[in-house]
């Protein structure tokens, strides 16, 4: 993985590039979360907000199966880009919408582990 996003942390204010780690290298406070892990909050909260259960969104596309969404939500397996783009199709949204949120859950998440840490 070759991040070479900036990110500044809520704890010691330094602004530094993003570690391997996700640790602060001044105050080792998490900085993010990993967006693996981001990516399945994501698909449960899509879910969930659409109010399907995760066998009502397998139903919805053929070659999505119910185990393999519990796999993916739990983060035991990370989504590879035709995955992504599954789940997209079954919960009507484009791929772009599951990756920026992502995204967001990331950014939002890493602010709190902050707070929490520092
Ligand atoms: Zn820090």
């Amino acid at each position: 993985m070759k991040e070479r996003r900036v990110i500044r942390c809520r704890g010691c204010s330094l602004n530094q590039l993003v570690t391997a780690n996700g640790l602060c290298r001044r105050c080792r406070a998490q900085l993010e979360i990993p967006f693996s892990r981001a990516l399945s909050v994501s698909l449960r909260i899509l879910r969930q907000a659409l109010g399907l259960t995760q066998q009502q969104l397998a139903d919805r596309v053929e070659r999505l199966q119910r185990t393999h969404i519990s796999v993916y939500e739990n983060a035991r397996k990370s989504p590879t880009l035709p995955k992504v783009h599954l789940f997209a199709e079954a919960l009507g949204v484009s791929d772009f919408v599951i990756i920026s949120f992502a995204e967001a859950v990331r950014d939002a998440a890493g602010r709190d582990a902050q707070k929490r840490a520092c």
